[in-house]
């Protein structure tokens, strides 16, 4: 006698109507129909998954719609910026090969280029990327790749990417571009000589602080299956429901970078007449010291970074952000909401004062990440703020 047991998977309702919003599958296996059929999915005749680390639907719609951006094919998801930057680089390299990044990368990047790739027998250099001679001095018989971002944070330089794209296709050199900062958005590198285009999808292309997620497209097919073949092995894998939540924030993307990108370019020139403000950076001010390059590279979009510097000390910023409770002091960026860093005591803070006087960062400077508010209530939120901490 067969009785009904809950034990067992109930089939899905039919429906001769389709749901509007892509489903979410959190399955970690797939069943098959015969040996038959898997062996014809193994060998890539039928489509189909099988096992989540090596792929489920809601990673693929989400590099579909990123790879449309990107004027990609066949991005891969990972489970974050910096698995897509491991994945990249053990997929890559090997022993005796030699790397050289930009000398103001992401912490973490300039983390693993210092210390975990070097333990691993490849030899890194860092390099000023908004000089290409510089980066060129770094080459060796044996690079491999560079790793380099578009505009640096938190002081918003512009990288030759031009010079360095020059550089990598002479010499047969793999250019791996972060794209995170500037997104698809402002800035194509496929177009401008990237092999490699690598995004943290959790900053604004995700857009909302709800996901940790990373991108990887590769131009050459044998390069993107050894990086995929890598990431399955180390098990970079994303979480489908960070998927869902990311295509869906994905949705709102284009309005929200361009509406927090004027909302930038306003607070920039506001700050800049505040009093108590020592200086702004934005690439698309006359006077950033990049701007020409941010303009022609970046064909005019400055993006929603901003930053600027105070007067004053620690004291002076404790006071700055104590005077604006109503955005949040966290050390991200790229959600939907105006957010504050201060990178003397986060992303810079391992740098001793000199050498983050070296490279502009005071105790009164600070990074924002401008979100889709009111213009008009983020000025008046800064400028109380400012007061604030000058008096
Ligand atoms: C945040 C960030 C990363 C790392 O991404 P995670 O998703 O936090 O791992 C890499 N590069 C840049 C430029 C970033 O801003």
């Amino acid at each position: 006698m067969t009785r009904k047991t809950p034990v067992r998977r109930t089939p899905w309702p039919d429906s001769s109507s389709r749901a509007v919003v892509t489903p979410l599958q959190p399955s970690v296996v797939y069943a098959s129909e015969s040996p038959d059929a898997l062996d014809a999915q193994y060998e890539g005749g039928s489509p189909g998954y099988t096992y989540a680390r090596e792929g489920h639907p809601n990673a693929d719609v989400l590099a579909t719609k990123i790879d449309a951006l990107e004027e990609a094919e066949g991005g891969l998801i990972l489970g974050s910026g910096m698995a897509a930057i491991t994945a990249t680089m053990l997929g890559l390299l090997k022993t005796g090969d030699h790397v050289v990044g930009g000398n103001q990368l992401y912490g973490r990047s300039l983390r693993m280029l210092a210390e975990e790739l070097p333990r691993f027998g490849v030899a890194t250099t860092m390099a000023d990327p908004t000089d290409a001679a510089a980066v060129e001095a770094a080459l060796t018989p044996d690079t491999k790749l560079i790793l380099v971002e578009a505009v640096s944070n938190p002081t918003l330089r512009v990288s030759d990417i031009e010079g360095i794209a020059r550089l990598a296709r002479a010499r047969g050199i793999l250019l791996a571009i972060d794209n995170t900062f500037t997104t698809p958005r402002a800035f194509k590198a496929f177009e401008h000589g990237a092999d490699v285009v690598i995004h943290s999808v959790t900053k604004l292309l995700a857009g909302h602080s709800d996901a940790t997620l990373g991108y990887v497209a590769l131009k050459d097919a044998a390069l993107r299956k050894a990086v995929y073949d890598t990431a399955v092995t180390l098990g970079l894998t994303p979480s489908p429901f960070d998927c869902w939540l990311a295509e869906r924030g994905l949705y709102s993307f284009e309005l929200r970078y361009d509406r927090a990108e004027a909302n930038a370019a306003a607070l920039a020139d506001a700050l800049a007449v505040m009093p108590g403000v020592r200086r702004v950076l934005y690439p698309m001010r006359p006077d950033h010291p990049d701007h020409n390059r941010a303009a022609s590279l970046l064909k005019g979009r400055g993006g929603n970074m901003v930053s600027f510097e105070i007067e004053g000390g620690r004291d002076a910023a404790n006071a700055l952000v104590r005077a604006a409770p109503d955005i949040a002091f966290a050390p991200t960026l790229g959600d939907i909401g105006t957010t504050l860093s201060h990178p003397a005591t986060s992303s810079h803070r391992a740098l001793s004062p000199e050498a983050r006087a070296a490279l502009g960062m005071s105790e009164g400077f600070f990074r924002v990440s401008v979100g889709v508010e009111y213009a008009g209530l983020l000025i008046e939120e800064f400028c109380q703020a400012i007061a604030a901490a000058a008096s």
